[in-house]
C-alpha cells in the first residue's frame, strides 16, 4: 500500500467513488479511496436507488436534475461493459390531503420554472398511468416521466472503474481507524494496513461519517438510522413508474427484471448501525402498500434486508470543508436521497477542492448551518 497520497477519500460507496472520479477528471493526481469492505457494500448497495427530480427546494431540484443528466449520459462519460439499467419511467407521487396537494402545486411551479417536465394529475389520470392503482381517497398526484430507477451496484461500479482508469487507487478491505491532525490540518490516516500521509481528507463514509469525523476531532450532528426494504418475486411488467406517498411514507417500484422493490419510512426505526431485519416490517409494509396497490396482495416476497440512512437534523446533506480543519471535506448526512444526487454532489465537491466556480449554490449545506441555526426545510422528504 502507498504511504503517501495527495487526497485520501474514506468510503467507496457512490459518493466516494464519484468524487474520486471527478477529482481525477479535473486533473487532481494521486488519489486513494480507502474502503473497509468493497464498493457498494454500504448504503449504496442496500438502497432503493430511485431517482427523482420532484423536490420542493430549488437547490434539490437542481442537484437532482444535474445528477439525472449525468446518469443518463454515464455510458458516454465512462464507457464500460456495464449497463446501469436506468429505467426512466417516472415517479407518481400521490397526495391524500389538501396540505400535500397545495405543497405539490408549489413544487410543480418551481420544478417547471427550472425546466423540469412535471404534471399535476387528477386521480383518474393517475390511474391511466398505473391502472392497478386504487384511487379511493386520492386527491391528486404528480408525475415526472424522467424520474426512475437505476441499478445501484452497477452505478457505483462504473464510477469506481472510471476513477481507477484515471489513476485512482482503491484499497478494499482496509479500514481507517484513526486520523492524525496537526495544527488544524489532517496530515495522515491510520488504516488497518498502515499509515498514509495526505494533503486532503474526504469523509465519504456514509453511515459511519460521525465516527470518521470524531477521529479528526469534529462532532458531526448526524446519526444513522435503519431502513428496511424488500424485493418480491419477478412478475410480468405491470407498473411503469415508482409510486410514492409522503403521507403513507412508502415507495414501491417494479424494476426491469420484474421484481417489486419497496420500503417505507418508520419514525420508530432503530438508531445506530444495526442492519438486522424484522418480521414486523413485512407486516407493516403490506398494510401500507396493499390498500394503494391491491394487485400486490398475493405477490411473494423473495428477500428483505436493511440499510442505514445517515441523518442530519434537517435531513439534508453536509457538504464542504470544515472551519476547524480546513483540509477535511465532508460529503455526509444524505438521509434517503444520497444516491440520486451523487453525481452533482461529486462534481461540486471536486470543484470546491480544485477552486473552480460552483454552478449550484450549496453554501447552505455547510456544517456551520447547525451552529448558526439555519436549518433547511425540504418539504418532499419521504
Ligand atoms: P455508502 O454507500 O454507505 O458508502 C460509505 C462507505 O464507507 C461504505 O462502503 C463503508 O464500508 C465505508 N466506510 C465507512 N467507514 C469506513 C472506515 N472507517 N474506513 C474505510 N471505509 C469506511 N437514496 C436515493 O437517492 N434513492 C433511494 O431510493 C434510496 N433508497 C434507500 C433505501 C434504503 C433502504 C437505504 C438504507 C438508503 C436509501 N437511499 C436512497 C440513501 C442512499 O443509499 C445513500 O444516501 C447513499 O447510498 C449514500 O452513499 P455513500 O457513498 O455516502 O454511503
Amino acid at each position: 500500500m502507498k504511504n503517501k497520497a495527495n487526497v485520501v477519500i474514506i468510503g467507496g460507496g457512490i459518493i466516494g467513488c464519484s468524487i474520486a472520479y471527478y477529482l481525477a477528471k479535473y486533473g487532481v493526481e494521486d488519489i486513494v479511496i480507502i474502503e473497509k469492505e468493497y464498493p457498494a457494500a454500504g448504503s449504496t448497495g442496500r438502497c432503493g436507488a430511485g431517482v427523482r427530480h420532484q423536490w420542493g427546494l430549488e437547490m434539490n431540484c437542481l442537484l437532482a436534475k444535474d445528477s439525472i443528466r449525468e446518469f443518463e449520459r454515464l455510458h458516454e462519460e465512462i464507457p464500460t461493459e456495464f449497463d446501469i439499467q436506468f429505467k426512466q419511467k417516472g415517479y407518481l407521487m400521490l397526495a391524500y390531503s389538501d396540505r400535500v396537494v397545495e405543497q405539490y402545486k408549489k413544487n410543480i411551479a418551481l420544478q417547471r420554472s427550472l425546466g423540469i417536465d412535471v404534471k399535476l394529475l387528477s386521480p383518474q389520470e393517475a390511474k391511466e398511468i398505473v391502472p392497478h392503482l386504487n384511487i379511493d381517497g386520492l386527491l391528486a398526484a404528480t408525475y415526472c416521466p424522467k424520474d426512475g430507477h437505476i441499478n445501484p451496484f452497477l452505478a457505483n461500479l462504473v464510477y469506481a472503474i472510471g476513477a481507477q482508469r484515471l489513476g485512482v487507487k482503491i484499497y478494499k478491505y482496509t479500514e481507517v481507524i484513526d486520523v492524525e491532525v496537526l495544527k488544524g490540518r489532517v496530515t495522515a490516516v491510520i488504516t488497518t494496513k498502515g499509515k498514509i500521509k495526505t494533503n486532503y481528507l474526504i469523509n465519504a463514509a456514509g453511515p459511519y461519517a460521525q465516527f470518521v469525523a470524531k477521529m479528526v476531532g469534529i462532532e458531526l450532528p448526524v446519526y444513522s438510522e435503519r431502513h428496511q426494504i424488500l424485493v418480491t418475486q419477478p412478475v410480468k411488467e405491470i407498473q411503469d413508474p415508482m409510486v410514492i406517498s409522503l403521507e403513507y411514507g412508502f415507495y414501491c417500484q417494479q424494476v426491469p427484471h420484474g421484481s417489486f422493490i419497496m420500503g417505507f419510512g418508520d419514525p420508530n426505526e432503530l438508531k445506530g448501525t444495526d442492519i438486522s431485519s424484522t418480521a414486523n416490517f413485512l407486516e407493516e409494509m403490506a398494510h401500507k402498500v396493499i390498500p394503494v396497490l391491491p394487485v400486490l396482495k398475493n405477490i411473494k416476497v423473495l428477500r428483505q434486508w436493511a440499510g442505514l440512512y445517515n441523518m442530519t437534523p434537517d435531513a439534508q446533506p453536509i457538504l464542504g470543508n470544515t472551519e476547524e480543519v480546513e483540509n477535511f471535506y465532508l460529503a455526509n448526512g444524505f438521509s434517503g436521497h444520497g444516491f440520486m444526487i451523487a453525481p452533482a454532489v461529486a462534481k461540486l465537491t471536486a470543484k470546491m477542492i480544485t477552486n473552480k466556480p460552483l454552478d449550484i449554490d450549496i453554501k447552505v449545506l455547510s456544517l456551520k448551518r447547525f451552529k448558526e441555526g439555519r436549518l433547511i426545510r425540504e418539504p418532499s422528504v419521504v
